[in-house]
C-alpha cells in the first residue's frame, strides 16, 4: 500500500470514528426539550453546509478519486504520522466534550430545558473545546490529505462556521446565563488555552 493510500484510509477511519462516537450523544440530546431555538436559523444551516463541504464532501471526493489531481503533492512519512496523532487527539477531545455537555449539546445554536452552564473539565481550559476538536480534525486533514485543495478545505469550511457563529453563540449564552457566563468569559479563552 502506498503512503498516500494509507493516509487516505486513516482520514476515512477518523471521520467514521467521529460519526459513530456521536450517535449515542445525538440520541440523548434529541430527548431533551428545547427552551430557546431562536438561534436555529437559515444562516446556521448555510454555515453547517459550508463546514460539511470542507470537512466531508471535498476530502471524500479527493480520497475516492484523487480529484483535483493537479493540486496533489507527495507527502512525507512524518507528516502522515503527525496527521494520525492529531486526528486521535481530536477524537479524544471530541469525546470528552460530548461526555461533559451531554444533553445540552446541539448541532445548531439552542438553549435546552433546564440548561446548565458547564465550566469544569475541558470546559475549564477553554470556552469552546468542541470547536478546538474540530480545528484539530481540520489540521489532521491538512496533514493526511496531500492535496493543496482537499487538505485545507476543512480549515476553510469549519473556520467559516466558527468565525460566523462563535460571537452569536457567546451572545446567546450571555442572554441565558448573564453574569455567570460573563465571569466565565473573563477567565477563559475561546479555543486555545491562554492564547485565543
Ligand atoms: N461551543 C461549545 C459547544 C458546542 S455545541 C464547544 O465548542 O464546546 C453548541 C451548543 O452547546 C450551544 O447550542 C449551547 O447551548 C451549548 N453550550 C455551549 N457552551 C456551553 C457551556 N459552557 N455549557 C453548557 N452548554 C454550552
Amino acid at each position: 500500500m502506498s503512503l498516500v493510500t494509507f493516509a487516505k484510509i486513516a482520514w476515512a477511519v477518523g471521520v467514521a470514528a467521529w460519526y459513530v462516537l456521536r450517535i449515542p450523544f445525538e440520541r440523548k440530546a434529541k430527548r431533551q426539550g428545547v427552551a430557546d431555538a431562536r438561534h436555529r436559523t437559515a444562516r446556521e444551516i448555510i454555515l453547517l453546509s459550508i463546514s460539511t463541504l470542507g470537512l466531508g464532501v471535498v476530502p471524500a471526493v479527493y480520497a475516492a478519486t484523487s480529484f483535483p489531481r493537479f493540486a496533489s503533492y507527495p507527502p512525507s512519512l512524518a507528516q502522515v504520522a503527525a496527521g494520525v496523532l492529531v486526528f486521535a487527539a481530536a477524537l479524544w477531545l471530541f469525546w470528552r466534550t460530548h461526555r461533559q455537555l451531554g444533553r445540552y449539546w446541539s448541532v445548531t445554536l439552542e438553549i435546552k430545558d433546564k440548561h446548565q452552564l458547564i465550566t469544569t473539565g475541558v470546559y475549564e481550559k477553554v470556552r469552546h473545546p468542541m470547536y478546538s476538536a474540530f480545528f484539530l480534525w481540520a489540521l489532521a486533514q491538512v496533514l493526511l490529505l496531500p492535496n493543496l485543495i482537499a487538505g485545507p478545505a476543512g480549515l476553510i469550511g469549519f473556520g467559516t462556521l466558527f468565525f460566523f457563529r462563535v460571537g452569536r453563540e457567546e451572545q446567546m449564552m450571555r442572554e441565558a446565563f448573564g453574569a455567570q457566563y460573563e465571569a466565565y468569559e473573563k477567565r477563559t479563552k475561546r479555543i486555545i488555552p491562554g492564547i485565543y
